[in-house]
């Protein structure tokens, strides 16, 4: 059993080493600097895949990020410690579910839950913006992935400003500095919440326009995914460019040292897993994640369980012979 233990304990440290070497240079790149200004369309190409040429070439890397992460997650759920908070932003079509679908493919659903945040609803917006978001917050030991997020209030309502409207602030609220109020609550709140343990990791799925139309035609030519198709989308679409600078100001404004922003390139399905999965996985390690160690005294406890139960099996088996000459008396 030990020597079993050992080689997988090898296996999983090669994969650490090939992932680490590989991938640590990529990330880096698309990791947005806190203090620099980026310029979005000019920095961040949604073709790159590093130096993975094809599907092919990743999916080993990938697939070991993937196991390695429930590792990490096995160790977070019994340390119960940390929670962990995984931010997806992207616009439509740039691969959110099938990346949540992916790189969570590993883990034990039981210390994983993931919140899509909607259009909100009359409830929600007699509520300042971030309350819906606080009864999602992850718990200790567990991991909460944010389907969009309070980054929509910077973005979506940034673009059609006419949601501010539905929004009921105070007439003197609902002025020209509200985006920079915005962004300053969004990184003290952030602060907040990395302050008491809470790891965040933000990512936005960089989709290029023409791969977006791609998908968008896709959904609409193969029954299989018509489903997927909105026409609201498409009416979105026409939105792009006002989208890409409500972004690129969010990014310049809110990656920060303590909860960073990845601009993960979305024109290839499997480099997006790859960097998601090696950034959590990157982000876990530095945590120096690991088992609860048993005081001594935890320790004789165990011990004395251990007993008893070797004592009850005793039992049942001196029990099992009695009635056994009991029934050998009877035949
Ligand atoms: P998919 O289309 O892949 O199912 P989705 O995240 O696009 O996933 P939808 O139901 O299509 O889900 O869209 C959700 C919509 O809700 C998006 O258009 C988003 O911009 C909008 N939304 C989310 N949060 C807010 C918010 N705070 N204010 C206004 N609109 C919001
Ligand atoms: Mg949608």
């Amino acid at each position: 059993m030990r020597r079993v233990d050992s080689v997988v304990k090898t296996m999983i440290a090669q994969e650490v080493y090939r992932l680490t070497a590989t991938i640590k240079k990529i990330l880096e790149s698309l990791q947005v600097t806190p203090g620099k200004k980026i310029d979005l369309r000019r920095d961040y190409d949604p073709g790159y895949t590093g130096n993975f040429m094809s599907k092919q070439d990743a999916e080993e890397t990938t697939a070991a990020g993937i196991r390695l992460l429930a590792e990490q997650q096995d160790k977070l759920y019994a340390q119960n410690t940390y929670a962990v908070l995984i931010i997806l932003q992207a616009l439509d079509a740039a691969g959110k579910d099938s990346t949540i679908k992916h790189v969570m493919s590993g883990v034990n659903p039981m210390g994983v839950q993931v919140t899509s945040f909607k259009v909100p609803s009359a409830e929600e917006l007699d509520h300042d913006y971030l309350w819906r978001s606080c009864v999602a917050l992850p718990r200790r030991g567990n991991i909460a992935i944010f389907n969009r997020s309070w980054y929509e209030e910077v973005l979506v309502v940034r673009v059609h400003e006419e949601y501010l409207g539905r929004q009921q602030l105070p007439p003197l609220l609902n002025d020209r500095d509200i985006w920079s109020r915005r962004f300053r609550e969004i990184n003290n709140f952030e602060r907040y919440l990395t302050d008491n343990g809470i790891i965040i990791l933000k990512f936005f799925l960089n989709v290029s326009k023409e791969e977006q139309k791609r998908r968008f035609l896709e959904r609409v030519e193969e029954p299989d995914k018509n489903w997927k198709f909105s026409a609201a989308d498409i009416d979105e679409r026409a939105f792009w460019d006002d989208y890409m600078d409500a972004y690129e100001e969010m990014f310049n404004t809110t990656s920060t040292s303590y909860a960073p922003w990845y601009i993960i390139p979305a024109d290839h399905k499997w480099f997006t897993r790859l960097a998601v999965v090696s950034a959590i996985h990157d982000t876990l390690d530095r945590l120096r994640l690991a088992y609860p160690e048993v005081t001594p005294q935890q320790k004789e406890g165990l011990l004395a369980a251990k007993a008893k139960m070797e004592q009850e099996n005793g039992d049942t088996d001196a029990g099992k012979k009695k009635d056994k000459n009991k029934s050998g008396k009877k035949s």
